[in-house]
């Protein structure tokens, strides 16, 4: 592919039809850092009127960084995805303490809740580095240009989409104009039904286009063959109290608080009911076990009630607990 040609091609349609949206006026890296994390999972449309309200509120990370945490979520509420709002204000405070915002891509993608997608957007249209990017859009259009037929979800279809996206940006003249066309493009022509052909500055190129094949690309990856797992959870009580543990790294919710999962063997008396659940391509079914103290040799916290609901804990496990304590009649 020529990928000058596609980028020129590319920028003369941006100049023309790009939309007028409040972050594109600014310069400022914490302004259009704050609207690329907003733009996660929600849509142009509802985000606006809460980028602009919260810049008014927290206009520099100096701000959000001093501010409290329950003043920042009172103006993330309604966004969703509140681990948005706090990785924000840790990441406001890293700037705090490094005393400007970070310019190159690796210190950028060290801030709290920033991923490559972010790194190279911030770095790329507001520090002007060759950095490229990849979300939903960028894969369709780049799929169906550039005749990727196989998956473009996989690893190996991520990896072909960020190659594909490093060429059109490395030589570019300004790589944050490029990279934000090209989403743009993704968003508002080349959609992922009934894409705007005949719009397209692409058109004379595009594979898909020309094989009739837009409504076939980008192929999905294949889904992971799921497994069916049968555990049993394990919930020992003494006294009114439950002995609750850390769940340690290398085990499904690591770092939140929870009880002991083992291999299901037989049908116990103790055994007070059953739960369904998938972590990610595992079907489990949880066959919930009161135990006593004794048969514990795992680290505990003996709590109470009232202790483990400030504790957090997977809602599978909670139900779980909830069903116990309903079987002692506590
Ligand atoms: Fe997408 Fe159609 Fe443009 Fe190809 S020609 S990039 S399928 S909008």
């Amino acid at each position: 592919m020529n990928y000058t040609a596609i980028r020129k091609a590319l920028l003369r349609w941006f100049e023309k039809e790009q939309r007028d949206l409040p972050w594109r006026r600014s310069h400022d890296p914490y302004a259009i850092w704050i609207s690329e994390i907003m733009l996660q999972q929600t849509r142009v449309a509802a985000v606006i009127p809460y980028y602009e309200r919260f810049l008014r509120r927290f206009p520099d990370f100096h701000a959000l960084g001093a501010a409290s945490e329950e003043d920042v979520l009172a103006h993330w509420a309604g966004l969703g995805y509140y681990s948005r709002a706090r990785n924000l204000q840790k990441a406001a405070r890293q700037m705090v303490e490094l005393g400007a915002f970070p310019r190159e891509h690796a210190a950028i993608r060290e801030l709290a809740g920033v991923g490559d997608y972010t790194a190279g957007a911030v770095a790329s249209i507001a520090f002007g580095k060759a950095e490229p990017i990849v979300d939903g859009n960028v894969v369709r259009v780049l799929s169906r240009l550039a005749d990727r037929r196989a998956a473009a979800t996989d690893r190996a279809g991520q990896s072909w989409c960020w190659s594909q996206a490093e060429r059109l940006v490395r030589a570019a003249r300004s790589p944050g104009v490029t990279n934000e066309a090209l989403m743009e493009l993704g968003a508002t022509v080349c959609k992922p039904a009934n894409p705007q052909c005949a719009n397209c500055p692409f058109q004379p190129e595009c594979f898909a286009y020309r094989m009739a094949l837009t409504a076939s690309l980008p192929r999905p990856a294949p889904k992971p063959e799921t497994r069916k797992l049968h555990q049993v959870l394990l919930i020992p009580h003494r006294n009114g109290r439950f002995g609750i543990r850390r769940i340690p790294l290398g085990e499904w919710y690591a770092g939140m608080w929870g009880f002991v999962r083992q291999p299901y063997d037989s049908g116990a008396p103790e055994d007070v009911g059953v739960l369904r659940h998938t972590i990610t391509c595992h079907k489990i079914t949880l066959t919930v076990r009161r135990c006593d103290a004794a048969s514990q040799t795992q680290d505990l916290q003996w709590l109470t009630l009232e202790e483990i609901a400030s504790h957090s804990m997977p809602p599978v496990e909670r139900k779980a607990l909830e069903m116990v304590v309903k079987s002692l009649d506590l």
